[in-house]
């Protein structure tokens, strides 16, 4: 990565780094200025002690201080450890302690969520704060305070490229989070390959806003992928909420932008709304992955708006990106109807990465478009653990990683994600993909949200279950949601009953916790 500062302080000086405040005024500055503050911050570390493959663990929202961080503490041969600030502290405290930071950056406005956890990182030795909201309080270091002294120049030690440079905890949809450890060499890679003219494209003339929160390896795709193209780079700041970010993309002329289905959910209904209170010209595409993207949402932006979304596949264990979907441009041979469809799968394996579906008794299953089985994948960014060294199973000897995806493939390698492994419903031997029923639901027009899980069955095993929440002053009934499903399913893919409720559990990413249904309405059925 020391590469990629080497860039911006020689090739892309003048390019800039806007970031919102709290108080919501913008802080703007350039590359060349971030390269000095990043030596700054490199610098600090190392009279704090840190030493290499310490972890720093950062506990921030998107700003350009947690940017400096990203780079800093890797160049100098430590490991950026980012923690989900949206966990219970009780995760939190299990997760710092296992990883064994030894410094922390926290923003002011999240020091109470980090004294609920303090005393169980016995590692931790320096805490460092940002003011984000007026100087750190007594008796902790002030991230600002600790740079002012430092020289901004920095002796950038040599590093083997693969020694590690970030850690990130998987989101715990399945289970305990589980750390993965990322090198220098795979996140060049990665960025090589989403930079990719047909993949991502970033260049210079772009202007990027990571709408995923920095601490998801979801947001490194374009934190990364900025500065190494010279991109101006937009952080959103604390206040992820759709009417922001729509301002700020209108504001600073936005042309690509990444972020999970919840929040394109919410900023396609406040457009709806005011079609023509933001002008949105600039914009080139909208990245969409990390759960499900309903097509009605995809095509939502597309019709109304004219906005192009493509949607993308990843994990934690990715680094982040798998599969993505080609821009408009790259499909501008193929007819609407066909673009489309390609838009609304997952896409097909960026360079350097392949991909193979499995069935369970690790037969290799043909890529038909229509067979349903695991999703393997292997690649140059592609983890070859975890950390703890938990779940060695779904790593093979020769590299492939088994995702716990249920997919299928098609002759070109587009990727349709149909389901997880522990949610595909199993019926009577067959199975039946949830998100393809959901996303069939999602696009009845008096569906806000739906979410299709296994219900125990004596006769069956399991049978579909939908769990449905209708937009604000529409009724549907169950005879009406099952007409809607019949026209496009067999008969034993339709859900055997239909479960109105208010919400339905998310994490914190914003994915379902099927976990959590299962467990209250799993037995509705027996
Ligand atoms: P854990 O592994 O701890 O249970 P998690 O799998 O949710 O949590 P992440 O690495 O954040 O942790 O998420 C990766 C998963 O998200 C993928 O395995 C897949 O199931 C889902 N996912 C990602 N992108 C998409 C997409 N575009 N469409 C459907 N599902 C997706
Ligand atoms: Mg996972």
């Amino acid at each position: 990565l020391t590469h990629f500062l080497e860039r911006a302080r020689t090739y892309f000086p003048r390019s800039e780094i806007v970031s919102r405040n709290p108080d919501k005024s913008l802080h703007r500055y350039t590359f060349a200025d971030f390269y000095k503050r990043t030596c700054k911050l490199a610098n600090a570390l190392t009279r704090l002690g840190v030493k290499s493959g310490d972890r720093v663990a950062t506990l921030c929202w998107n700003h350009y201080r947690h940017l400096e961080v990203y780079y800093a503490a890797p160049a100098m041969g430590a490991v950026v450890h980012t923690l989900n600030l949206r966990l219970h502290p009780n995760d939190l405290g299990y997760i710092a302690r296992h990883a064994e930071d030894t410094v922390l950056v926290v923003d002011r406005s999240l020091l109470p969520l980090f004294e609920k956890f303090a005393d169980h990182v016995p590692s931790l030795r320096h805490v460092i704060v940002v003011p984000d909201a007026g100087p750190a309080p007594e008796g902790k270091l002030d991230y600002e305070q600790l740079l002012a002294p430092e020289s901004d120049s920095f002796d950038f030690p040599e590093l083997d490229e693969k020694s590690a440079a970030m850690l990130c905890y998987t989101s715990g949809t399945t289970g305990n989070p589980k750390g993965v450890l990322y090198s220098h060499r795979s996140i060049v890679l990665h960025t090589l390959g989403s930079c990719m003219p047909d993949v991502v494209g970033m260049r210079e003339s772009d202007t990027v806003l990571p709408v995923v929160p920095m601490f998801h390896a979801a947001a490194w795709g374009l934190a990364f992928d900025g500065i190494f193209t010279g991109a101006k780079m937009v952080m959103p700041g604390p206040h992820l909420d759709p009417q922001s970010l729509l301002d700020l993309m209108a504001a600073e002329k936005v042309t690509l932008a990444g972020g999970v289905p919840t929040i394109w959910i919410g900023i396609l209904a406040l457009l709806d709304q005011e079609p023509k209170k933001w002008d949105l010209s600039a914009m080139r595409s909208m990245l969409i992955g990390g759960s499900a993207a309903p097509p009605a949402l995809i095509d939502g932006f597309r019709k109304r708006h004219g906005l192009e979304v493509v949607h993308a596949w990843g994990m934690t264990e990715l680094s982040p990106v798998g599969t993505m979907a080609k821009l408009k441009q790259e499909l501008k041979h193929a007819s609407p109807e066909e673009q489309f469809d390609a838009r609304a799968t997952q896409g097909y394996a960026l360079p350097f990465v392949e991909t193979r579906v499995v069935a369970d008794d690790g037969r290799h299953l043909p890529w038909d478009g229509k067979t349903m089985g695991e999703l393997e994948v292997r690649g140059p960014w592609v983890a070859a653990s975890y950390f703890n060294d938990e779940g060695k199973d779904r790593f093979t000897a020769d590299g492939w990683f088994k995702t716990g995806d249920v997919v299928t493939l098609d002759k070109n390698g587009y990727v349709r994600i149909c389901d997880r492994a522990k949610e595909v419903i199993k019926s009577g031997g067959e199975w039946i993909s949830s998100v393809a029923l959901e996303n069939a639901l999602m696009a009845h027009p008096a569906v806000l949200e739906a979410a299709v899980f296994a219900g125990k069955h004596a006769k069956w095993d399991e049978r579909p279950l939908a769990a449905v929440v209708l937009k604000p002053g529409h009724t549907a009934t169950k005879q009406e949601l099952a007409a809607h499903l019949e026209k496009q399913f067999a008969k034993f893919w339709m859900p055997d009953d239909y479960l109105f409720i208010q919400q339905i559990p998310r994490n914190s990413t914003g994915k379902f916790l099927k976990a959590k249904l299962r467990e209250e309405f799993g037995d509705h059925l027996v």
